[in-house]
């Protein structure tokens, strides 16, 4: 019996089976058979060889047009080189004695050329490429022969140097011949409402397809696989959710939260109110509130919570802050210590009566203070906690742990906020806040179980963020302009950030984005320690410069951002620490360098740090890439748009989506590798219904087992995921 468990040795022999291992990292009969082909390639229709470029490793379908063999002069041995077409442009390939491939590769015969594009002379050439002949002939080696390909759709795989991509065709050709009836997830009458082949037969047709219809079918049949699989993890945690006990903590009147109304100065928006309703209404059930808050950066999400979390402290209970950065945890209790006033002063002179303690612990807390955290967390004294992944460790013990809110969940893994949980006898209250706003496939797929709130509307007197892009390859003098502009906000008691995408040092290191395949090679970017002496002695020698990133001491970088929150400091030259949270609303400039170095959303995110006061903000997008390319198109759309949905759906369409979701959501290899989360969206909805009834009618899908296995598979790798990441 061979199955989808079935190891590959067993099948392709040792030797396959370790390069295999190796170089796509696929162990089971299961991993090859999703090792899905990245595209295909038509006989009759040649690769277009207008797109290569110098450095990528390509596999492209084209025509023999010309075959030479020379002598060459200066060492002994001989040289092939063939020139092939796609009927316009010509690919020169070179081979070093091996004069026997002249046989095979005559003029008019059409292969797939595999190798790394170089140059020489001037020509595009691919030396001692691999190559796959289309259609077997005479005189053809066996081996070429035997591999040839028949059908008229060709898998293209994604592969490596070591691989080829026939090679690995070849492989699952063998699997596909010895793989027995395999058992499918997807439930058979399910299948049949939709009009879903079997799995076999869908493996069968997305390898090795009969025709595009066949290619097709199969496609979206192992899209289902993907969406399904994943819908009925999360109705099953949802459904858990409900069935899980918990403390309903209602609001106490005449509490912490009565008197923190009272005390604000400034009414909550209609939208902050709906959503703090609903929360007082979650926490007064017996089960678990599972929510997401999303809103725009200082659409008031940490006000709303932090009434949610004075509302489990009215109640006896304590309630915890995680965040993502050290800055992040810092300035979040600095903030809540200053909303709190008297009411967060318990045990100092000057507290509330009612008052209780906010207590911060992250990775750089001293040991004497850490010890107290400890006692204060341990004994309930602290009713509010704020921290970093330094609250996951074993030895932070709640007294009551009623409520984990979760600041910036795309950090998080859903393993971590189990942690927290287990921090906890019954299980805690969860709310999630995000200020990267979510498509609303996305939400449904990557927070699939937690209900969703989203604030909409910033709350008045804000002023709106003027953007514009510094084009200084066709207006070099515009970036003069720029630091004049700092200047002049400076002058009116203002302040501004100047942000790289890099820290310095090796250039290789913290690069904002990661390098986008469409791409071409380009200097290093922009970094913060190159930037920052060159400003502090030129441009803005007037100002008081100083800079920020992630590889100070924790101390020195809280201690830049308390300066720069009193107005000690005019300008700060960052990295992306500042991306989040932070809160400045005094500073009315940002200046994004090499600003096509980050993705979309992280360039909204940034811009998001000015404008969060009364005066009109500036954010300037300075880029070297010219109007047209993909590069620069990213950085005029954040200029065209503040919408963050719109640019969250543009830079989904842009990037993958492992990219876009990041690697804990998205898995190590991709759970979702077919599936796309913009233009799939019925097909997600229709599952994520069919899976809700499904699991509704039998929690533990007892007549499900192979979805049952589908799902513990997909639960492992998230665990093998959380615990790589330690
Ligand atoms: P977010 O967490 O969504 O970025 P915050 O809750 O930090 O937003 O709020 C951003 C700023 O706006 C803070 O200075 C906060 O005090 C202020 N703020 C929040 N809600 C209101 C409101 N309803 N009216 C006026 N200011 C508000
Ligand atoms: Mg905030």
């Amino acid at each position: 019996m061979t199955g989808l468990a079935t190891g590959l040795r067993g099948v392709l022999g040792d030797r396959t089976a370790k390069v295999l291992a190796a170089a796509l990292d696929l162990h089971t009969v299961g991993d090859l058979m999703r090792h899905y082909p990245r595209r295909y390639a038509e006989r009759g229709q040649l690769t277009d060889l207008a797109d290569l470029r110098v450095g990528d490793h390509v596999t492209v379908l084209a025509e023999v047009e010309h075959a030479a063999p020379r002598s060459m002069r200066n060492r002994r041995g001989s040289m092939l080189e063939v020139t092939v077409t796609d009927g316009r442009k010509k690919l020169s390939l070179t081979w070093f004695n091996q004069p026997w491939r002249e046989r095979e590769l005559r003029v008019r015969r059409q292969a797939l050329f595999s190798g790394k594009v170089g140059e020489f002379r001037g020509k595009l050439q691919l030396a001692n490429p691999e190559y796959q002949l289309l259609d077997a002939a005479e005189g053809d080696s066996a081996e070429a022969a035997a591999a040839s390909f028949a059908g008229t759709l060709i898998p293209v795989y994604p592969a490596t140097e070591k691989l080829p991509s026939w090679k690995v065709a070849q492989c699952v050709r063998v699997a596909l011949d010895v793989l027995d009836e395999v058992d499918d997830p997807l439930p058979a009458q399910m299948r049949l409402r939709h009009g879903l082949r079997g799995l076999a037969d869908a493996f069968r047709g997305i390898h090795r397809p009969d025709s595009t219809e066949d290619m097709v079918a199969s496609r979206h049949r192992l899209k289902w696989d993907e969406a399904f699989v994943l819908q009925a993890l999360l109705a099953q945690r949802r459904q858990a959710n409900r069935a899980a006990p918990a403390r309903p903590r209602a609001r106490r009147p005449g509490g912490l939260v009565d008197a923190f109304d009272a005390a604000m100065p400034f009414t909550l928006t209609a939208g902050q109110r709906d959503v703090a309703a609903a929360i007082d209404r979650d926490l007064a059930e017996a089960h678990p509130m599972h929510r997401l808050l999303q809103g725009e950066v200082g659409s008031g999400k940490t006000v709303v919570a932090l009434r949610a979390m004075l509302a489990v402290v009215d109640s006896g209970g304590q309630a915890v802050l995680m965040a993502p950065t050290e800055v992040l945890a810092q300035q979040h209790a600095r903030n809540i210590r200053d909303l709190l006033g008297p009411l967060g002063m318990a045990g100092e002179l000057g507290a509330a009566e009612l008052a209780t303690r906010v207590v911060l612990l992250t990775g750089s807390t001293g040991a004497a203070a850490r010890r107290a955290a400890l006692a204060d967390i341990g004994s309930g004294a602290a009713g509010i906690v704020i921290g970093t992944h330094a609250l996951l460790e074993p030895d932070v013990a709640f007294a009551d742990l009623a409520l984990v809110v979760v600041d910036e969940q795309h950090r998080f893994g859903v393993e971590q906020r189990d942690v927290l949980r287990s921090k906890s006898e019954v299980p805690p209250h969860v709310l999630v806040m995000t200020a990267t706003p979510i498509p609303r496939t996305v939400a449904m797929t990557v927070y699939g179980d937690l209900e969703t709130s989203t604030l909409v509307e910033l709350p008045r007197g804000r002023a709106p963020i003027e953007t514009h892009v510094v084009p200084v390859a066709e207006r070099p003098q515009w970036l003069e302009r720029a630091w004049e502009r700092v200047r002049t906000e400076a002058a009116l008691g203002h302040q501004a950030f100047v942000v790289c995408p890099r820290i310095g040092g090796d250039a290789s290191d913290d690069v904002a984005a990661p390098a986008l395949d469409d791409e071409p090679e380009r200097r290093p970017p922009l970094a913060v320690e190159d930037v920052f002496p060159l400003l502090r002695d030129g441009e803005l020698a007037a100002l008081r410069v100083e800079m920020l990133h992630g590889r100070l001491r924790p101390d020195d970088k809280d201690s830049v951002m308390r300066r720069f929150g009193r107005g000690d400091v005019d300008v700060i030259v960052a990295t992306t620490v500042i991306e989040v949270g932070v809160d400045v609303p005094n500073a009315t400039a940002m200046v994004v360098l090499d600003a096509d170095r980050f993705g979309i959303s992280q360039l909204h995110q940034l811009r998001g740090r000015v404008g969060r006061g009364s005066a009109p903000a500036v954010c300037l997008l300075v880029t070297e890439m010219p109007a047209g390319s993909p590069a620069r198109e990213r950085v005029d759309a954040v200029a065209a748009t503040s919408d963050g949905f719109e640019l969250a759906r543009l830079d989904l369409e842009r990037r993958r989506e492992g990219d876009v979701l990041g690697t804990s959501q998205a898995g190590r290899r991709s759970r979702l590798r077919l599936l796309e989360l913009l233009r799939d969206e019925d097909l997600i909805r229709t599952a994520r219904a069919e899976a809700a009834e499904l699991v509704d009618a039998d929690p533990a899908l007892t007549a499900h087992p192979a979805l049952v296995a589908a799902i513990a598979a997909a639960v492992d790798e998230e665990r093998a995921e959380f615990l790589e990441k330690g």
